[in-house]
């Protein structure tokens, strides 16, 4: 049982099983620093060809790590934008704190570390023969195909909520035109008028999300309409780090911030987009700006390809994100059930440098899927609640045959009562954070 990580052109040969953490983590480090690497394949390993599908945090990571580790694989990344616009961070975007191109990034670098970058869109998958249609027509075929399609946000959950709908009360849930429809109509919204941002149930993107974006949207309210109000229409009783986010709400924003959850039967149920109203079973409301997260699921080509249940979301076999509805398949990020971990880009990142890994260990030992490495990984999902100052929670998650499980007691949220300068502080590891994570996928 072999499994390669090639440091400075020169192949190490480490016992898979054996390989152990502080390995397996130099391994990923100097998979996404990019160096050279040999040409050659290792005695004994046939070169196979790799078909990554989406070109996010989890896709770009993935087939950056594996061209790294084992350049004697083809590793194709099949993304439809030339341009990736990160959702992290959008959410200053739409507080006019920050501009959208500091959110995007391009793909040059993937392809000079070896990556076969290839933009057009995916339309389908036989994964019984093995390849991926492209929006040309072109096969693409694969020895091992690994799906991170992001999510689809839902246009046919929420009655009265389809893509007409999106162009007149923003989603803003996959960055780019939509967070700078909702920046916009934020702008232009009268004195003292009011904001809605209605949550859907869980699962969704970015737990914390939405709870950030009202801290921002208030910080923003607070400095050029300071009479205007914000309503969280909530389809749940409890939310992320929600005692950090409303001592936060507390202390900076007043009565400014409304939330309603699902006991006070604040779940939207139907939207009139012309007329910008929500209802509830309760309530009619109408507001002057909407901001409607509707209900996600894996991105639409996970349901092309079959590796979707009927939760709309990818079952994997959580040691190695092994789909188990279709073989040779691997599916990361968003569109994967990991259980615990959060649908987050941290998490994203992680999940895919362990499937590259094990991607690499298994064409080398068709065996080795019965002995995946032993590996725990780590999520952090920052949250600013104002421009500079931010809140966290982490965990520490393992892999049981069944599911992803976090680890009771390894991580832990910001202290409740923490001073400004923690807080600070965090919102400086926050943006450490994102350049290191964007440096080192698309840098
Ligand atoms: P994506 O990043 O969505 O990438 C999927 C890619 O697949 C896209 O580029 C898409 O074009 C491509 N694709 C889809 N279909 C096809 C097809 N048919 N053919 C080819 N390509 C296809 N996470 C954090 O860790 N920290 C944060 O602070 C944070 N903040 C967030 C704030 C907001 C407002 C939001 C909405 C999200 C936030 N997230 C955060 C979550 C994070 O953005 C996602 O978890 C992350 O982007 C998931 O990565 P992914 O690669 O799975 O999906």
């Amino acid at each position: 049982m072999l499994f390669y990580v090639l440091r400075r052109g020169e192949a190490q040969r480490l016992s898979g099983p054996s390989l152990n953490r502080r390995r397996l983590l130099g391994a990923s480090v100097f998979a996404l620093a990019g160096c050279a690497y040999s040409p050659n394949a290792p005695q004994g390993v046939t070169p196979a060809r790799v078909v990554v599908l989406g070109g996010g945090f989890a896709g770009a990571t993935c087939a950056r790590t594996i061209a790294a580790i084992a350049p004697e694989h083809r590793v194709s990344l099949i993304e439809p934008n030339r341009t990736y616009t990160a959702c992290p961070f959008s959410n200053l975007v739409i507080a006019g704190m920050r501009d959208l191109s500091a959110q995007q990034f391009g793909y040059e670098t993937l392809a000079a570390a070896g990556v076969d970058v290839i933009h057009a869109r995916a339309l389908d998958v036989d994964s019984v023969r093995r390849f991926v249609v492209l929006e040309d027509g072109q096969r693409l075929a694969y020895d091992r195909l690994i799906m991170a399609p992001g999510i689809e946000v839902r246009l046919d959950a929420l009655p009265g909520y389809d893509a007409q709908a999106a162009g007149l009360l923003p989603h803003a849930w996959q960055a780019g035109a939509q967070t700078l429809l909702l920046a916009r109509q934020l702008s232009a919204m009268p004195q003292g008028g009011v904001v809605a941002l209605a949550v859907p149930q869980a699962p969704y993107r970015c737990p914390p999300g939405p709870y950030e974006r009202a801290s921002l949207i208030a910080a923003y309210l607070q400095q050029h309409n300071p009479t205007a109000k914000l309503l969280i229409l909530d389809s749940k009783d409890r939310f992320s780090k929600q005692p950090l986010f409303e001592q936060a709400w507390r202390r900076h924003y007043g009565a400014m911030i409304e939330w309603r959850g699902a006991s006070d039967g604040a779940a939207v149920v139907e939207i009139d987009a012309p007329a910008r109203r929500l209802l509830t079973d309760f309530d009619d409301i109408r507001v002057d700006v909407a901001n409607v997260i509707p209900p996600q699921r894996a991105g639409a080509i996970a349901r092309r390809a079959g590796v979707a249940d009927a939760s709309g979301w990818c079952p994997i076999e959580p040691a190695t994100f092994a789909s188990r509805l279709q073989d040779h398949v691997h599916v990361i990020g968003d569109a994967a059930i990991a259980n615990a971990m959060p649908k987050s880009a941290f998490a994203a990142n992680a999940q895919a440098r362990l499937c590259a890994l094990q991607v690499v260990r298994d064409l080398s030992d068709s065996n080795s899927a019965e002995q995946p490495l032993s590996a725990k990984l780590l999520n952090t999902c920052y949250s600013f609640v104002k421009r500079d100052e931010a809140i966290s929670v982490a965990g520490v998650y393992r892999p049981t045959p069944t599911a992803w499980q976090e680890i009771d007691g390894a991580g832990g949220f910001s202290p409740i009562d923490a001073p400004d300068a923690v807080r600070r502080a965090e919102a400086r590891y926050a943006v450490g954070w994102f350049d290191h994570l964007t440096r080192s996928v698309f840098g």
